[in-house]
């Protein structure tokens, strides 16, 4: 079977699809080639990906199942289907701790960072990750943006030193797992793109099928060939999916965030997405600092501390350390995470009020309780002023 590097391989990839009931459509407005199991009657001329995304995301309106299901169940839905394939499943890194160009764990195929960027030796076999990711471009969109968060898990297979037909065998599990859990074939657009990336050791080649349910992109499916400078480069066949995303599509509720809150929390896609991504951030064991990840650390608790002070925010955060604890072992326990994010979110509210109240010393590494009883008793400031100024931390 031919690899990345040949001009055939879309050639392949197309033969491999029309085998499995797909047809071959041209995008009318962007020109890529996509594959859809409808009949010509029925297809969109547009494919629906990137810049012909339309974000009405129609699979809201297709029929749903009687019970909603959780991240948890799909994710072990994927993990046991996986494992009986033949794929070992691996603990996901710290999104602290990347090994290759960024801040932050971004995707999955992350697990190889030691590899690609430290030469490390080649791993062997096939991998099922569930990788919590953070995606800090997302953090404008997320209140605005239906469908986006900063943070996520990344579900992957992934394989080093793989053929094109070996790649294609995992897209083939992905589409029988997916319809096993309610996502029918007939319902995906599957876009086809040939790009080249560079993730710092060279111009690379890759050949990418996105998925897309209904309108919603749930993620994709690419090989890619990464050159090394001390060895033949290393064909990789790297297919990942928003585990939320997949809830959704699951679920067909009319948020992305409808399952994801706690059911007593209440609060915009903002608050609760900076509780989810700093709770993620906390039990990784990051501290807020000026740069690197603390810097991340530090933006959400500004956010939580000078817009959504009080309120659910610190039961949101207990909750969502559970969450990530479900995926990732936590390097602290959720009692001290709080206690540190507290520490750091009332950093933002301490500094509000000692603009606003004017000649009282300024806050130190405290609790806004700490802060204002210190205020109150050894500086004899206003208790009422005080308590007013706590306001303009709450929306
Ligand atoms: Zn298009």
């Amino acid at each position: 079977m031919s690899n990345i590097t040949s001009n055939d391989a879309p050639t392949v990839v197309t033969v491999f699809m029309v085998e499995r009931g797909w047809r071959v459509y041209r995008c009318v407005t962007c020109g890529k080639t996509f594959f859809t199991k409808l009949s010509h009657k029925n297809a969109s001329s547009v494919c629906g990906w990137g810049r012909c995304d339309t974000k009405e995301y129609r699979f809201r309106s297709l029929p749903k199942k009687r019970r909603i299901v959780t991240p948890t169940e799909v994710n072990t839905s994927l993990c046991s289907h996986f494992s009986a394939s033949g794929y070992e499943t691996v603990a996901p890194r710290n999104v602290a701790k990347p090994g290759g160009q960024t801040d932050l764990v971004v995707a999955g195929v992350q697990m190889y960072d030691d590899v690609i960027h430290g030469n490390q030796p080649i791993w062997e076999g096939k991998v099922f990750v569930a990788q919590p990711c953070i995606r800090m471009q997302f953090q404008a969109s997320v209140g605005s943006q239906e469908g986006t968060s900063t943070s996520f898990v990344n579900v992957c297979t992934e394989q080093m030193v793989v053929s094109l037909g070996e790649h294609l065998n995992m897209v083939d599990h992905w589409c029988t797992v997916l319809s096993k859990i309610g996502l029918h074939m007939n319902d995906f657009v599957i876009i086809m793109r040939e790009t080249n990336k560079n993730w710092g050791t060279g111009d690379f080649p890759a050949l990418e099928l996105f998925f897309s349910y209904g309108g919603l992109e749930l993620g994709d499916a690419v090989l890619l060939e990464i050159p090394q400078k001390s060895r033949a480069s290393i064909p990789i066949s790297d297919i990942g999916f928003g585990l939320e995303r997949i809830v959704w599509a699951i679920n067909k509720t009319d948020s992305y965030f409808d399952t994801l809150v706690p059911w007593t929390v209440e609060g915009t896609k903002e608050m609760v997405d900076s509780c989810r991504t700093l709770a993620l951030l906390v039990l990784c064991g990051v501290r807020a600092t000026n740069k690197g990840p603390g810097l991340q650390c530090r933006r959400f608790s500004k956010v939580l501390g000078e817009k959504y002070y009080g309120g659910d925010v610190y039961y949101a955060l207990s909750y969502y350390f559970d969450y990530w604890a479900q995926f990732i072992k936590p390097l602290i326990c959720k009692d001290a995470a709080v206690r540190l994010a507290q520490l750091e979110i009332e950093r933002f509210v301490n500094l509000r009020i000692h603009k606003v109240v004017q000649g009282l010393p300024p806050p130190r590494d405290e609790t806004t309780e700490a802060y204002i009883s210190r205020l109150v008793y050894t500086c004899g400031a206003n208790i009422h002023e005080l308590r007013k100024a706590i306001q303009i931390c709450r929306m």
